[in-house]
């Protein structure tokens, strides 16, 4: 019996990962779970998965707790979260919040000597080498929960030992793929929501289509697995079969495949090194027929040049990409500005905060606090 901490519960991800220990209680079982503010959910998966605490980042008061959910300890803003990354009996805490906002419960965890299962991309981003620094320290390797990254990490494990040369990292080239520069330019919230093959979160959906999500993907592979980005290449691979593969100096490349389904990924971190049933099926490849690859258009989607000079730059320069993205994304999502602001708004920021350094938790928090004030500023 495992027991785990969920934060971001009430997301997709999180909703995923409690299916999972829907289908395994004997093997899982839940001592925390965090939302931001969507209380009749969290109420829902309390009363069934029933964890020692939970916690609403945006706030709950004791009266405002069901009578029949009294059993469990309630807790409001940061230290929910907190409390939910290091202070339950969980021996693993899953992070799928969404943001910058990951950063500090990874960080909390890892000080806790919890395994870390990280769908939160941006902690990595952001704060990579002091996540890597601490998960090295305390012996505890991140698991991957993002498909790419779940996808080389499972390569690796027939890696015997030898080191990859190359990863190759595949996308879905999203739904504006086969569109023109100035049509993208253009696209609204509807149509940027519509991703082709994955159902997800709005922001890391919005980031499929702008291909900011792939660019944020390079830099969290670059620390997962300590590859440079010139040894990183994205493949776009509309059919979302093959999740990204790694090459040897053999010219040998193994790669991972299964239906694009998160569920193989969170399962896979949750039951490592072990494998158990997700409810997911192998894909059909006769009815798929044939899976097909094309080069990245970085003249169409200027983002993932930006994410590989951030990365070459240094300092708190991803930290800043990231949280103007973030800024931007939101706007864009409140219909304030245009999908192709989202661009425009990145490379400002990156090109008016160039040089901040990124040594501490505090340095990367102001980092990406200025950033969002370039945005908010336009
Ligand atoms: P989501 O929007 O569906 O869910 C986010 C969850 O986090 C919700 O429970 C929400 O209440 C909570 N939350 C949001 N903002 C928060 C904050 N500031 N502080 C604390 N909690 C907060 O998002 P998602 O799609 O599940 O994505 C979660 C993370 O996983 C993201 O970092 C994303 O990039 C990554 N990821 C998601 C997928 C996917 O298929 N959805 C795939 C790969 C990686
Ligand atoms: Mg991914």
């Amino acid at each position: 019996m495992k027991t785990i901490s969920i934060l971001g519960s009430t997301g997709s991800i999180g909703t995923q990962a409690l299916d999972i220990c829907r289908r395994h209680p004997e093997e899982y079982r839940v001592t925390a779970l965090t939302a931001k503010s969507n209380r009749e959910k969290l109420f829902d998966q309390v009363r069934e998965f029933r964890p020692e605490m939970a916690g609403l980042l945006d706030g709950i008061r004791a009266e405002e707790v069901p009578e029949d959910l009294r059993f469990c300890r309630w807790m409001s803003g940061k230290e929910a979260l907190r409390a939910a990354a290091a202070e339950t009996e969980a021996d693993m805490v899953l992070v799928s919040i969404v943001g910058i906002a990951g950063l500090q419960s990874v960080m909390d965890a890892l000080d806790a000597g919890r395994q870390v299962l990280l769908a939160n991309k941006e902690a990595l981003v952001t704060g990579g080498h002091l996540v890597m620094e601490k998960a090295k320290e305390k012996g505890l390797p991140i698991l991957p929960v993002d498909s790419e990254h779940s996808a080389i990490f499972q390569c690796l494990q027939g890696a015997g030992g030898n080191r990859p040369e190359k990863i190759l990292l595949t996308a879905s080239g999203g739904p504006f793929r086969t569109w023109e520069k100035e049509k993208i330019r253009s696209a609204t919230r509807a149509q940027a929501l519509k991703h082709p093959n994955w159902d997800m979160g709005a922001k890391i959906t919005v980031d499929s289509a702008s291909m900011f999500n792939k660019g944020l993907e390079i830099m969290e592979a670059r620390w997962l697995f300590d590859m440079p980005e010139s040894r990183i290449q994205v493949v776009v691979h509309p059919e979302s079969i093959v999740h990204s593969a790694i090459v040897f100096e053999d010219g040998a490349v193994i790669a991972q495949l299964g239906a694009p389904d998160m569920r193989v990924p969170i399962g896979y971190a949750m039951s490592y090194p072990r494998r158990r049933s997700t409810g997911v099926r192998e894909p059909d490849l006769f009815q798929l027929g044939k899976l097909t690859f094309e080069e990245p258009d970085e003249e169409k989607f200027p983002s993932l040049r930006m994410a590989k000079e951030a990365l070459r730059a240094g300092g708190a320069a991803c930290t800043v990409l990231n949280g103007a993205n973030e800024e931007a994304v939101a706007r864009f999502l409140r219909d304030e500005i245009a999908f192709g602001d989202i661009y425009d708004l990145v490379a400002r920021a990156l090109d008016r905060l160039s040089g901040l350094t990124a040594g501490s938790l505090e340095e990367i928090f102001e980092a990406d606090r200025l950033a969002r004030e370039v945005v908010r500023k336009r």
